[in-house]
């Protein structure tokens, strides 16, 4: 790690100095315990920033569609830049505009279990190779990181940047057995009743704070459909319709489009399972038209594009 945050340091120091960016974005150490913060570093003093450990979990990729004509470099996880190659894809960034500084990922940590799993406020949290300790005044507890990625981490399979014009540290190898989709499988299993009920549960938890949609990279419409009020698309309320449908547009509105980066889920405050619906999404898309998000530049997703000689089939004829 620390290898890798010196490395990271150094790149961005010869970017700036060299005037090939105008800012770097990066983490930072976080002003809360067990968080590394999101940060744009214009001048090259500022470089020793930037940080590098377990914690660095935003998906970065989620302010570029804001960088208007700026040319930025990012450092990006595996999924960060999946999400990068979307948004290339999708028009809303340039290609020469980004220099992606690629580090292959081993995962990060899911910091609300460990919050949940001590007693008293964290005072202290130190990284090791492949543990991380936590310290308060009347407890000291180790966790396996293993043990404690992100539900996102667990069934990652793209681990190593898809695309970066500088790579730091060594590739990792991706865990080509993980079944990514065990968790849409067991919900697949329930009754119609049984899966209706854990929708409600889940969605009636929401606020409508919109973290999650700030959060996610491929959020980016300057007017979302909830906030619209002409045309109306859907009620502003807290009662169960209006949140379904809320939930079930979100989710829509990502079919090819989500990478699976967990940034939604950690940034809702009311920790609603947010990647059930679009992991079901995900797995549909990669079932019938073979496509995962963000793993090539010159791919559009499926629900963007089509073809003359498409099937018709679907479409009801009527007679
Ligand atoms: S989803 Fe994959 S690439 Fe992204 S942080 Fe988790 S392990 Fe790393
Ligand atoms: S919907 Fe959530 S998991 Fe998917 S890309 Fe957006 S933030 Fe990441
Ligand atoms: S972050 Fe959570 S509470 Fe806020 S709108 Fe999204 S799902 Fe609802």
């Amino acid at each position: 790690m620390q290898e890798v945050q010196r490395k990271i340091r150094e790149k961005a120091r010869n970017l700036l100095l060299a005037g090939s960016v105008d800012f770097v974005i990066g983490f930072e150490e976080g002003a809360l315990l067990l968080r590394a913060s999101p940060v744009f570093i214009h001048k090259e003093d500022d470089v020793e920033k930037l940080i590098w450990d377990s914690f660095c979990e935003n998906n970065l990729a989620a302010y570029l569609t804001k960088i208007g004509n700026k040319r930025v470099a990012v450092v990006a996880k595996g999924c960060d830049s999946r999400s990068i190659v979307a948004l290339i894809v999708e028009g809303q960034i340039k290609r020469e505009q980004i220099v992606v500084i690629g580090i292959p990922c081993q995962g990060m940590i899911d910091r609300r279990r460990i919050e949940k799993e001590v007693e008293g406020e964290i005072l202290e949290v130190k990284e090791k190779s492949d543990e991380i300790l936590v310290k308060g005044d009347s407890f000291e507890k180790v966790f396996k990181k293993e043990d404690y990625l992100h539900p996102s981490c667990r069934t990652c399979k793209h681990h190593n940047p898809v695309i970066s014009d500088i790579l730091i540290g060594k590739e990792v190898k991706e865990r080509a057995q993980v079944d990514e989709y065990a968790e849409v499988d067991e919900y697949e299993k329930k009754s119609v009743d049984e899966r209706w009920d854990y929708f409600n549960k889940e969605v009636n938890k929401c606020i409508r704070c919109y973290a999650c949609r700030q959060a996610c990279p491929m959020c980016y419409c300057e007017e979302c459909f909830v906030d619209n009020s002409y045309p109306r698309w859907i009620g502003k309320e807290l009662n169960s319709s209006d949140l379904a449908v809320w939930h079930i547009i979100r989710a829509y509105h990502q079919a090819g489009r989500c990478v699976d980066c967990g940034n939604c889920e950690r940034a809702c405050p009311m920790e609603i399972n947010l990647r059930f619906l679009t992991k079901k999404i995900n797995k549909e898309v990669k079932n019938y038209f073979n496509f995962e998000t963000g793993l090539d530049i010159t791919v559009p997703p499926p629900l963007a594009t089509f073809d003359v000689k498409d099937k018709q089939d679907f479409i009801d004829s009527g007679e």
